[in-house]
């Protein structure tokens, strides 16, 4: 039988009824894979699971968010859907009002948007408005505009995102049999760090899983608003999905940290295109550099010690990394830290030189 997407999947855990006219592109399922190399890296006892967001129809775990939001915007008798966006939620809104027929208005910050996510979102034909500021800048004049107008916002404000997307936490919980022992994620705007709280806390209450994940958030250094204290005037970082400098969810990401007896931390621009690096080569799984920031968190926390009491006890442990996006999403990223092949002669001795290979 094949999936039929998360609001289907998920009804009865979901703010729908039968009247909701559900706009789906069939999200959701997206696979758990054990990281052999970087398990093996951290420790006989560890395994190092990746959810791997990036499989969503629009290559991010926004699409989870986006058909609950615009399902629930249709039904509510919306004409058209809007959001502010470093790039995957405009990508997602466009595809699924593409879908449902609805209009879709999206503000992004001029130059800091991956061109895989831009060209996504005018193909599906959405009205795209480059605004001279950053992404803070455009969700303050989303959040003014749909106040005033029969607009849905659809960024992740909009507490039906938040609904869809804790859908992930209930996947991997029907996946393991159990809650994992740590949740490592990106953290940009907050929303996704609050919806897998949420449904972690939502599956306990109903006696699916009878333990919580430890969640552990990380920024970018130069967009860190959550682990300074303040926000960023001018965030910066290679990984434009979290380049955010003022969290809308700044006080549930904090209380998921605390309330899981987590934590959030900040990685460098380095620390995070290594990992990027790491999991491309080691795993074969190819993200976008925010993602990375999971896997990159996960190995500082290890140099740090974190998981020393771990190691040494007899219990499996569990970690899942939330890789959030697909690695297309950002090509210019990818052309940049690999270096184009050099042309040979059509000789079979050439080719085998230029590899290397040796029998
Ligand atoms: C949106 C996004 C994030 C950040 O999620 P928040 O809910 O804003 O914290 C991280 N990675 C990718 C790929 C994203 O698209």
């Amino acid at each position: 039988m094949q999936w039929e997407g998360v609001i289907k999947h998920y009804f009865k855990y979901l703010p729908v009824t039968e009247k909701t006219p559900v706009v789906t592109l069939l999200e959701g399922n997206t696979p758990l894979i054990l990281a052999k190399s970087i398990s093996r890296r951290l420790g006989k006892n560890i395994n190092l699971y990746l959810k791997y967001e990036g499989l969503n129809p629009t290559a991010s775990f926004k699409d989870r968010g986006m058909t609950v939001a615009v399902s629930c915007a249709l039904e509510r008798g919306a004409k058209a859907i809007m959001c502010a966006s470093t790039g995957n939620t405009s990508a997602s809104a466009a595809a699924y009002a593409a879908k449902s027929g609805l209009t879709c208005i999206v503000l992004i910050p001029e130059g800091a948007i991956a061109l895989g996510k831009l060209s996504q979102a005018l193909l599906h034909g959405a009205k795209v408005v480059a605004i001279k500021g950053n992404f803070d800048d455009a969700l303050k004049l989303v959040k003014e505009i749909t106040s005033k107008y029969p607009i849905a916002l659809v960024n992740s404000l909009n507490p039906d995102r938040i609904e869809g997307q804790k859908t992930a936490a209930f996947e991997i919980c029907d996946v393991l049999g159990e809650a994992p022992h740590f949740q490592a994620m990106p953290v940009g705007n907050a929303g996704n760090i609050t919806a897998y709280w949420k449904g972690y806390k939502e599956y306990k209450d109903m006696g699916k899983i009878d333990s919580l994940p430890r969640i552990l958030g990380f920024q970018a250094s130069g967009a860190a608003p959550l682990v300074e204290g303040y926000p960023f005037k001018n965030p910066e970082t290679v990984a434009t999905a979290i380049r955010i400098g003022n969290p809308a969810r700044w006080g549930e990401a904090i209380a998921a940290s605390k309330e899981s007896d987590g934590l959030i931390e900040k990685v460098t621009d380095e620390e995070i295109i290594k990992a990027y690096k790491m999991l491309a080569r080691e795993e074969g799984i190819f993200v976008e550099p925010a993602s990375a920031a999971s896997i990159a968190g996960i190995m500082k926390l290890d140099k740090m010690g974190f998981f020393e009491a771990e190691k040494g006890s007899a219990r499996e442990v569990n970690i899942v990394c939330i890789l959030t996006g697909h690695g297309l999403k950002d090509p210019n990223i990818a052309i940049k830290e690999s270096s184009p092949p050099e042309a040979v002669p059509p000789e079979e001795e050439a080719v085998l030189e230029a590899v290397e290979f040796e029998v």
